[in-house]
């Protein structure tokens, strides 16, 4: 008989089967972490014989790898490097590291890629929600805020590695990048310590090297409403991907869902879908694509996707309808899926 592990991660469901001829004493190593960078993290790796404490030191190095981007990137943390960049840029140009720097450069490549889908100055507006408190801005702080938000805003120097805001009232986040970055970290780390089988996993975030000795790892999309429903499954291997929902962080009122996803040409929740799982080769790519279908909806999203031939994606409609990229639709369609 062969073991079926299912591990449950906080948006997909991975359903990793099978572990044919397994090597004596050889074994899946695992550990869940929580509260780094406001979410769970997962790693999980194949370790093999007389390995298990070299393994146990893998994913230690892989959890300090992830506090420390969480260090420099929160804005929850008054400290931090990109704290420091919303404290002075407005005035300023601000030293930055290389880190960050880069991420900066790869979120504004984001935000050209989007169409401006994604932007990290969505933060201008986006901190005057607060989804735990149900605390969303009236109309009136919308609208003062929103001229900030911005990529454009964002000018930085490769010369003298500093950011600096065209303008005041300017915020970044990079909540929306900064765990699919520290998930390539992470297998990063792994790869370069001759891990061949492993996960990586960050809230919505994930990413996977090898297959699962012979099978791939499959992820499972669950249902917007019903966390424990599958409604469509994806083999994979050597990839990363990412799934956005606006059952994560929200709160209802007046039969309208706020949520933690902003458009930010409007400055309110963005629910043209309910669901985006972007499959890329890594964890940077797919998370920042994965916040394109909320806000532009799925015909230009599946439009921008299928334009990128190493992505592919599976949508859930607001009506339920489930639509893929090219690449992925099932042979003569599934019923309720539409093809594009
Ligand atoms: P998770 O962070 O749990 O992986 P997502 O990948 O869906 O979830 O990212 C949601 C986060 O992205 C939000 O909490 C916020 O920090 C950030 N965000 C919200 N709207 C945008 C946007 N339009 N562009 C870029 N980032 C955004
Ligand atoms: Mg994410």
């Amino acid at each position: 008989m062969t073991p079926i592990i299912r591990a449950l991660l906080s948006r997909a469901l991975l359903c990793c089967c099978v572990l044919a001829a397994s090597p004596a004493q050889a074994v899946w190593l695992s550990r869940g972490v929580d509260g780094i960078m406001g979410t769970h993290i997962y790693v999980e790796l194949w370790a093999e014989e007389g390995e298990q404490a070299r393994g146990e030191q893998a994913i230690d190095a892989v959890m300090d790898e992830m506090r420390h981007i969480d260090e420099s990137m929160s804005v929850y943390k008054p400290t931090s490097e990109v704290s420091k960049v919303n404290q002075q840029a407005g005035t300023q140009p601000v030293k930055i590291g290389p880190e960050l720097f880069k991420l900066l450069t790869t979120a504004l490549e984001y935000s050209r890629i989007t169409e401006g889908a994604f932007d990290i100055t969505y933060a201008s507006v986006g901190y005057l929600y607060d989804f735990r408190e149900r605390k969303r801005p009236t109309e009136e702080q919308i609208k003062s805020a929103l001229p900030a938000v911005n990529y454009r805003h964002v000018l930085l120097d490769p010369a003298t590695s500093t950011v600096r805001f065209s303008q005041p009232g300017v915020r970044i986040d990079l909540g929306g990048i900064a765990k699919g970055y520290a998930v390539d970290c992470g297998i990063d780390i792994l790869k370069a310590r001759g891990y061949t089988h492993a996960l990586v996993n960050a809230g919505g975030d994930s990413r996977v090297i090898g297959d699962r000795f012979g099978k791939p790892w499959v992820i499972g999309i669950r249902h917007p409403d019903h966390p424990d429903q599958v409604i469509t499954r994806v083999p994979l291997t050597d990839s990363a991907f990412s799934t956005s929902g606006d059952y994560e962080r929200y709160f209802d009122e007046g039969g309208v869902r706020y949520h933690h996803i902003i458009d930010p040409r409007t400055g309110h929740s963005a629910s043209k879908v309910r669901s985006a799982t972007v499959i890329a080769p890594t964890a940077t790519r797919t998370d920042g694509l994965s916040k394109t279908a909320f806000v532009l909806g799925p015909d230009e999203a599946l439009r921008i996707y299928n334009g990128l031939p190493d992505v592919d994606a599976i949508l859930v409609a607001p009506d339920g309808r489930i639509l893929y990229t090219k690449g992925l639709e099932p042979p003569g369609g599934e019923p309720g899926a539409e093809k594009h």
